[in-house]
């Protein structure tokens, strides 16, 4: 472990840090303010550490900053990042094989966090919640000795949002890309409290029709230096946004026009509207004002739904971080006001990393390409290779979640095994480029030793959401569309992602034990003397 530099702090901080330090911690904080950045490499902190001035700066130069953690599953989706966040669980053993679970009944995909048996309270999209999960998480773990604590979570998406609330938390708002609002279902509440609807009235996001986003930062060649040329090939060129390079602007819509809300995702600004959120909730509920500690979690959307679009490696994605930064700062210097850092206990982390443009990455010397997200076209080709071996027929019925399914029905009525399947497509699919790794349905199911990324997927595994054939591709390598990128595979720079513990008398430290974001919500549970159960994947961090 080692001390870093305390220097070049904004004052505000650095004076508030020493207080505490002075003081010592208290046995509980009154507030912990729990943040998942969607799509936040680890390197992202390195990479503009001389930049950050505000929030993220007073994180890594003020906190305990764990150096080396990393998601051990598979398929680094959002809601697979989030579910390990917040349950201490590996997303498999919870179910979640990623965003949408295919279900072989009746063959089709659901979104993970929907739930068929409520409604939502406004807006126009489906309904969503915990229901479909029997685990439980962080939020819960807290309740269950302190019922009087109060729990909140908001986020644009919904499966941020939900994972991180847990079973029974106090209300969770997502939003409703539809409707143009923050939104709930009744599992949460019946109906909004009073303050809502100020808030909703005050954030409406017409606000942002009609604005340009420029760099926050006036040099150009700063940014050109600290990511790379703005106009890059294979950056997203579609959308409302347009244009691959700054400045990037948001037609004013007349207001006889229904708003198309879904174009706010190609700009960084909902993320202002979410910590709005929170700092509303913060207020109107009276969180950490009381001797039971209060949870109010958040998950920041923006970084990722920008991420795919222009790449980590963008003048966007970096503009993105930037404000992030400078909103984070203001958020802290509130909630200072309000409740005083040394009472919160602040957390960040991230659900998972980013793969570079594969375009990018070959100017940077390494072999990269692209294969269709649901390997349109070679799913095809895979079941005429089967057809000739049994004759025609379907032998693959969906790719999903990079996992081939096979049809079960075929397979009984031509007596064939999904070992006999295995033979024939493993070796088929491994001569492949862009494939590295192919695990099988029963190697995952068995107890026999598997390299890295096998253990990986193992972790990922649900026998009955999962399908039968599992693919990591090499890396650099992205199953993703023609333009823009994603995470969602086991590579490093998807695995990699920063963890941050701060405020509450914490003294700055740098942690580089090897750390999983399994244990995460233990370690938090444990530095804040909450039981959690002990059946977990993960375990606490000392330090
Ligand atoms: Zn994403």
């Amino acid at each position: 472990m080692m001390r870093i530099s305390r220097f070049n702090v904004l004052v505000i901080f650095f004076l508030l840090t020493v207080a505490c330090i002075r003081c010592g911690k208290t046995d509980r904080p009154g507030l912990v303010v729990f943040i998942v950045v969607d799509q936040m490499r680890e390197d992202t902190f390195d990479r503009f550490q001389d930049l950050f001035r505000h929030g993220l700066r007073f994180l890594r130069e003020e906190g305990v900053y764990f150096s080396e953690v990393r998601h051990d599953h598979a398929y680094t989706a959002t809601s697979s990042g989030h579910f390990a966040i917040s349950t201490g669980r590996f997303p498999g053993k919870v179910g979640v094989t990623g965003n949408y679970l295919y279900n072989r009944e009746n063959e089709e995909k659901r979104y993970c966090v929907e739930d068929l048996e409520s409604s939502v309270l406004s807006g126009n999209s489906r309904a969503c919640s915990f229901r479909n999960f029997s685990c439980t998480a962080l939020a819960d773990w807290v309740r269950s000795v302190s019922p009087e604590s109060k729990v909140w979570s908001v986020s644009v998406k919904t499966h941020a949002a939900v994972p991180l609330g847990g079973q029974d938390p106090d209300g969770v708002f997502w939003f409703d890309f539809n409707s143009g609002e923050f939104i709930t279902s009744d599992y949460y509440m019946s109906e909004y409290p009073e303050w809502f609807f100020r808030f909703t009235q005050k954030w409406y996001p017409d606000r942002y029709f009609g604005q340009t986003w420029k760099r926050i930062l006036d040099d150009p060649a700063l940014y050109a230096a600290k990511s790379r040329a703005d106009d890059f090939f294979a950056e997203a060129r579609e959308g409302t946004g347009g244009e691959p390079s700054f400045p990037h602007v948001l037609p004013e819509v007349p207001p006889e026009n229904p708003k198309d809300y879904g174009c706010l995702e190609e700009f960084p600004w909902l993320d202002e509207t979410t910590l709005n959120l929170a700092r509303t909730i913060l207020v109107e509920e009276n969180l950490g004002k009381d001797k039971f500690t209060d949870l109010l979690m958040i998950s920041l959307s923006m970084p990722d739904l920008i991420g795919h679009r222009y790449g980590p490696f963008s003048q966007e994605s970096m503009d993105t971080f930037l404000r992030l930064d400078r909103m984070l700062g203001e958020f802290f210097m509130y909630m200072d006001s309000t409740i005083g850092i040394k009472n919160t206990l602040i957390v960040l982390t991230s659900d998972h990393g980013c793969t570079p443009l594969p375009e990018f990455s070959r100017t940077q010397g390494h072999e990269a390409g692209r294969i269709d997200r649901f390997l349109r076209g070679y799913d095809a080709q895979l079941n005429r290779v089967l057809a000739e071996i049994w004759g025609e027929g379907r032998y693959i019925e969906v790719v999903s979640n990079n996992s081939i399914y096979y049809d079960y029905e075929t397979m009984a009525e031509k007596g064939i095994s999904s070992g006999e399947i295995d033979s024939v497509l493993v070796p088929m699919i491994l001569k492949e480029a862009w494939a590295g790794k192919v695990y099988t349905r029963r190697q995952l199911l068995g107890d026999t030793d598997l390299d890295r990324y096998g253990r990986l997927w193992r972790n990922q595994f649900h026998p009955e959401n999962s399908g039968d054939l599992f693919v990591t591709p090499e890396a650099y390598y992205l199953i993703w569309g023609p333009f823009g990128t994603t995470h969602e595979d086991a590579h490093d720079y998807n695995r990699h992602v920063p963890f941050v513990l701060a405020g509450w008398g914490l003294e700055a430290e740098v942690v580089h034990d090897s750390v999983s974001t399994v244990d995460i919500a233990p370690t938090v549970a444990y530095l804040l003397k909450y039981p959690f159960p002990g059946d977990l994947d993960g375990e606490p961090v000392r330090f």
